[in-house]
């Protein structure tokens, strides 16, 4: 399948674009030298209706946009390309603007990396979670194509030293037979339906070893079954991909795909359906996760209409996320206040089947908070919280209270109510981040 980057952005070889107008593919131009592109022929031309660009949802999924970089940004790159500064220029300046783009969002890089035991960080592993590892196979470490408010950006940008990745099995092995309260691990990337069925089976095959018999579920998370539903269906190792997951799942293992989905144009093509349909087929469950983004599905019919059709097709709604805090956030963010409406008036919509997606949650380095609520106590508005996964097992599921601020978009942007100078957790969360420093 054909893939188009920046430079088939730049050659104006990607044909639908020709119906945009020029100052439209200019900023695409400038913003696609900051921020990883990559898109290929079926979402082009399958999932965008280009009747509707450029407000159609998956055309702002994948295409740069002029709003995502700052006035200043934008200005700065666009001077350079137009009088075709010299490339070590252009680099600085891009390297300059990227790293102000908070690359690595939740201490990723730094907080969660866990240790051999002879003390040596083990590359291509996070442990932040006590149930969950997460694992990046360095041959899955690229996407079908990227989603313009990705928070893997950074290592879409040719920067390798930022690159979580590792080739070693033999790591992640060593690592899960030794830390039995791991119950999940989650292959993760970028996208590890990249890779060929025979390097996922290398990983994971060795897992039906008694050994691990403390590792129930295996996660994977994908957004191929959005961009590019041919690998369950025509790609030339589809079914040796699918015999793998029908081997995890008949010997026992919980075999989760992770999807990631924004919108239910992209569960509406008739591939899409039918990969849906074969990886059911395999005893694989699907669930599904995605950010409320703007410009994308900020609205509360889009998110019914997609928990609608994702239980219609037997996918199970599981998580929907805050837009976080990089890249071009500035761009997709919306108020915690109306990410609330805007689950809560989707919920009113759907059975109680639709209702299994928790959130509105933001992926912070202290865990996951769930916006519960806005609410009145005693004259003061605030927004109710709570952890649905913790740094510390004891924070989850315990309910606390930020004075209600309309603008704010992020948990850092909160400041706790009731006159109280703390959250309750950030005392213990400081010590932990001492330790892993
Ligand atoms: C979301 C997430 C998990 C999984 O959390 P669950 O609530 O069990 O789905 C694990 N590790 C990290 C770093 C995560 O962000």
């Amino acid at each position: 399948m054909e893939v188009y980057t920046l430079r088939d952005l730049e050659q104006g070889r990607i044909k639908p674009l020709e119906s945009v107008s020029p100052e439209l593919r200019h900023a695409m131009r400038v913003v696609a030298h900051v921020l990883p592109f990559r898109v290929n022929r079926y979402v082009v031309e399958a999932l965008i209706d280009w009747d509707k660009v450029p407000d159609d949802p998956i055309f702002q999924l994948v295409f740069p946009q002029p709003g995502m970089l700052s006035h200043e940004d934008f200005a700065t790159v666009a001077d350079l390309l137009v009088r075709d500064a010299p490339s070590g220029e252009l680099q600085k300046q891009i390297q300059g603007i990227r790293r102000a783009l908070n690359p690595h969002p939740a201490g990723q890089l730094a907080l969660n990396v866990p240790h051999d035991d002879q003390g040596r960080p083990i590359a291509g592993l996070q442990h932040k979670y006590r149930e969950t590892v997460l694992f990046f196979p360095s041959q899955g470490q690229t996407c079908h194509s990227y989603c313009t408010f990705c928070f893997r950006w950074a290592q879409f940008i040719g920067d390798k030293s930022l690159r979580m990745a590792s080739r070693e099995a033999h790591s992640l092995h060593e690592y899960l037979r030794t830390h039995h309260e791991v119950s999940d691990v989650l292959i993760t990337g970028g996208d590890p339906m990249v890779m060929k069925a025979r390097h996922l089976a290398d990983y994971l095959e060795p897992l039906l070893a008694h050994d691990f018999d403390h590792v129930q579920t295996i996660r994977i998370g994908t957004k191929s079954l959005s961009f590019w539903p041919y690998r369950y269906l025509t790609d030339p190792d589809a079914d040796d991909l699918l015999r793998l997951l029908e081997r995890l799942a008949a010997a026992g293992k919980h075999v989760a795909i992770m999807a990631h989905y924004n919108h239910w144009q992209e569960l509406e093509t008739e591939v899409a359906c039918r990969a849906i349909a074969r990886l059911r087929a395999t005893g694989a469950l699907i669930r599904a996760q995605g950010p409320l983004i703007a410009h994308v599905n900020d609205d509360p019919s889009v998110w019914a209409r997609l928990w609608q059709t994702q239980v219609a097709l037997g996918i199970m709604p599981y998580y929907m996320f805050v837009e976080r805090d990089t890249g071009a956030r500035r761009y997709f963010e919306v108020p915690l206040a109306r990410c609330w409406e805007i689950y809560r008036q989707a919920m009113q919509q759907v059975s109680g089947m639709g209702r299994t997606a928790r959130g509105p949650s933001m992926s912070t380095a202290p865990g996951k908070v769930e916006i519960q609520g806005v609410a009145e106590i005693r004259g003061e508005k605030v927004f109710v919280l709570r952890f649905l996964q913790g740094r510390h097992p004891d924070w989850v599921q315990r309910p606390f209270f930020a004075r209600y601020d309309p603008k704010a978009t992020w948990l850092d942007q909160l400041q706790p109510a009731f006159g109280e100078s703390r959250f309750f957790f950030e005392d213990e969360f400081e010590v932990m981040q001492q330790r892993d420093q």
